[in-house]
């Protein structure tokens, strides 16, 4: 089912010599349980478009239905209490109140919610668990690395157990092997069946994402679905399968077949991981494994060029 739909979405900002078209005739749908990338040039209108999916901005044309319902026709107040329930946000710079403890900024958007004080604190733990600072609960902001900050972040936004995730360049302010870590957390949190939506100029995201919507110019430039992971391990198993009965009959000629392989791939590799958003220090075991899929995936990528 459609989460959401935007339909002829344009946003104009200012008038006159000032007048903006941060975004023309945008025409999208996002189903439940997608985990999406929006890429593009700083200024082709990312955060415009972010910014009215998580109904904190209003197109000056077109339809936007959340839940297929046209949010034109929700006050402003109905906008808030959907914001509130159903979408949370992550932003670049955090946004933590620096006077509040990690658990107390989770906490807070469960007040809003009116859970009471037991409950907000078991479950505000059990979600810094669930990002990996069950050791930093009582941390303030300052005490606190940009990507255990971002997870905290992570944490809040999940408080009142929302149906959309949004985030507009969460790793904008990190390393990138904390990079890493919060994508890896995003790809963890679409496995649980959230619905995630991902703003980044930084290439790194696109390798977690299954769709890929690129902006140019407050327009939709391209919009690619991967295959799902299913028919890729299919792929991946029948073409290790014929290799491996290939083996059986040529075993010399395979082994050399394969360091040939290897080499081309790991020649590849290096190609990508010299590009400045390589990704390359502490990696988690499962970043790894994941990289083994990804190099499928980037050969795939370039093949499709
Ligand atoms: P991105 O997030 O992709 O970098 P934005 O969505 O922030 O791009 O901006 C898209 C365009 O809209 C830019 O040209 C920007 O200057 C303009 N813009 C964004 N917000 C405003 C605003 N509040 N007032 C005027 N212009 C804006
Ligand atoms: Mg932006």
């Amino acid at each position: 089912m459609s989460l959401i739909e935007l339909s002829s979405i344009e946003r104009v900002f200012g008038d006159g010599d000032g007048r903006t078209v941060a975004l023309e005739d945008i025409n999208l749908e996002i189903e439940r349980g997608e985990f999406v990338a929006i890429v593009g040039a700083s200024g082709s209108g990312k955060s415009t478009l972010m910014n009215i999916i998580g109904l904190l901005d209003s197109p000056s044309k077109g339809k936007y239905k959340f839940e297929r319902s046209d949010v034109a026709k929700h006050s402003d107040r109905e906008q808030a209490k959907i914001r509130r329930k159903k979408i949370g946000f992550v932003f670049q710079s955090f946004n933590l109140l620096q006077r509040h403890t990690a658990i107390e900024n989770v906490m807070l958007p469960m007040v809003y919610a009116r859970v009471d004080r037991f409950g907000r604190e078991k479950a505000a733990a059990e979600l810094l668990r669930r990002v990996g600072l069950e050791d930093r609960v009582y941390h303030y902001p300052n005490e606190l690395s940009g990507g255990q900050m971002q997870r905290v972040a992570v944490a809040r936004a999940l408080a009142n157990k929302p149906m959309l995730i949004l985030a507009d360049e969460p790793t904008g302010n990190l390393d990138s092997a904390s990079g890493q870590k919060v994508l890896t957390l995003l790809e963890e949190l679409h496995a649980d069946g959230n619905t995630i939506v991902v703003v980044s100029h930084d290439d790194a995201v696109t390798d977690y994402a299954k769709r890929v919507i690129t902006l140019k110019d407050g327009t939709i430039e391209s919009d690619k679905k991967k295959p799902s992971k299913k028919a890729k391990t299919k792929e991946e198993s029948s073409a290790k399968s014929k290799s491996s009965s290939k083996s059986k009959t040529k075993k010399k000629t395979s082994t050399k077949a394969k360091t040939k392989k290897k080499s081309s791939k790991s020649s590849k590799k290096s190609k990508k991981d010299s590009k400045p958003t390589s990704k390359t220090t502490k990696k988690t075991k499962s970043s790894k494994k994941k990289d083994a899929s990804k190099k499928t995936k980037s050969s795939k990528k370039k093949d499709d060029k």
